[in-house]
């Protein structure tokens, strides 16, 4: 007998039961229902192929280049665009937004991928690739100086390290990144000149690592990690596997996002030879979900690298909830897990993408419950003088011992008191 008809099967219900639940789950769909009506109308890299393809026939010309050229990173990197005027014939610039572009240069380097910017919509101002990639004026006057002298000089134990924690430091390996991103939070470091840091620096903090026995997790960053040679990335690597108290191995990369051709057979080869290693990188709009980001992290994957993600929240770019919903569940169908969203810091130049905290606490509030917990990342605030990363999150605990009983309310706004085994010493609070 089927489960329909059987009254005794442990999973029988009735019709009227079932009646209920389907009323049940109208009441879930209508919390969702202002994201399934906008979900469409926010593109992905996926449903603007077409124009990505005409914009990548436009830069291919430009650059007198086959098509086979793109899927080179070293053609990419080296024909990629640092010239206003070489922008403006893709993308439509005013004379005073190449002028702008121009001043800000002056004191901040830019350069973007021609992948990255076939990204870019051509008309569209308040393209969000656009406005990570593309100088601008606001970045220039933005002249108030802000030093946050912790970054460097009081945490620094050795040449090249990062340490903030007892049992996890960065090694920041060079400053070269495949896209000088606007909102970059090391903005000062990137500096003005290309640097890869000499193998006998690198020694050094690897001799760091090596006596300090706290460190289990060393992240390899910068810049990109990716920014090496396939053969230096294997020597630190190698290096750090000969330590016998380091467990686990991370890479910083931009380049499933903005220059995707950099994960080759060879780099994966690589990578496959070293256990485990984990790769954060920074998707922060689903229009960088394409189909070429989707195989390089494909290729990663076979390679055995598990990849997360670490958005920046940015100002007229990520700073909603309904595009940051769709962003996480792109991630997740290319197979990225979401892990951290962060607020932008108040650092020189980067101020005008800085939204405020309550646009993240409003994201999470509208990610978790109404949609997967795989899909949920811990939004972050980044402690002022270098005190760490702190989780920030909607507040479901309301009281911790009301008369001996947990308050607190669900993703979806239902206030419940709840049964808690309480230590006896605990006093109990009346009112
Ligand atoms: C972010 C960061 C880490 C890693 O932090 P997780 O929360 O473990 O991802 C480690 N060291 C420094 C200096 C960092 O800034
Ligand atoms: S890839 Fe990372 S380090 Fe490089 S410019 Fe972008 S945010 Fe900065």
């Amino acid at each position: 007998m089927s489960v329909k008809d059987d009254t005794s099967h442990p999973l029988f219900v009735s019709d009227e039961n079932r009646e209920v639940a389907r009323d049940r789950v109208k009441g879930y769909n209508a919390l969702i229902s202002d994201y399934m009506q906008l979900r469409d109308t926010i593109p992905t890299g996926f449903n603007r192929a077409e124009t990505i393809m005409s914009q990548k026939k436009k830069i291919l010309s430009l650059r007198g280049a086959a098509g086979s050229d793109w899927d080179s990173w070293q053609w990419q990197l080296k024909n990629a665009i640092r010239d206003a005027d070489v922008l403006s014939k893709f993308i439509s610039l005013t004379d005073e937004e190449i002028e702008g572009i121009e001043q800000t240069a002056t004191r901040y380097r830019w350069s973007i991928s021609p992948y990255y910017a076939g990204l870019m919509d051509p008309e569209d101002r308040g393209c969000p690739i656009r406005k990570q990639a593309v100088p601008s004026l606001l970045e220039y006057q933005d002249s108030e100086e802000m030093k946050d002298p912790y970054a460097v000089v009081y945490n620094s134990p050795a040449p090249l390290i990062t340490q903030l924690y007892a049992d996890r430091l960065i090694i920041n390996v060079t400053n070269i990144c495949a896209m000088f991103c606007r909102h970059c939070l090391r903005k000062k470091d990137i500096a003005h000149q290309d640097m890869i840091y000499t193998r006998e620096d690198v020694a050094q903090a690897l001799a760091y690592i090596a006596e300090s026995p706290e460190v289990r997790d060393v992240l390899i960053t910068g810049g990109d990690s990716l920014s090496l040679s396939d053969s230096y990335l294997d020597w630190i690597l190698s290096e750090l596997e000969k330590i016998p108290h380091i467990e686990i191995m991370r890479l910083g990369s931009r380049m499933p996002v903005t220059l995707p051709q950099r994960i080759t057979p060879e780099l994966c080869e690589v990578l496959s030879r070293h256990n485990p290693v984990y790769l954060n990188t920074q998707f922060n709009h689903p229009k960088e979900i394409t189909a070429e980001s989707r195989d390089a992290v494909d290729r990663l994957i076979k390679a055995g690298v598990l990849i997360g993600n670490q958005s920046v929240l940015l100002r007229g770019i990520n700073n909603d909830a309904h595009v940051m919903k769709r962003l996480v569940h792109e991630l997740l169908r290319i197979r990225v897990r979401p892990y951290y969203i962060f607020n932008c810091k108040k650092l020189q130049g980067i101020r005008h993408f800085r939204s405020p905290i309550a646009d993240g606490l409003n994201i999470m509030e509208n990610l978790r419950g109404y949609t997967s917990g795989l899909a949920v990342p811990t939004f972050i605030v980044t402690a002022p003088e270098g005190k760490g990363k702190t989780p920030l999150a909607p507040t479901y605990l309301l009281n911790i011992n009301r008369n001996g009983k947990v308050l607190f309310r669900t993703w979806s706004g239902h206030v419940c008191e709840y049964e808690d085994e309480l230590p006896c010493d605990m006093p109990s609070e009346t009112g």
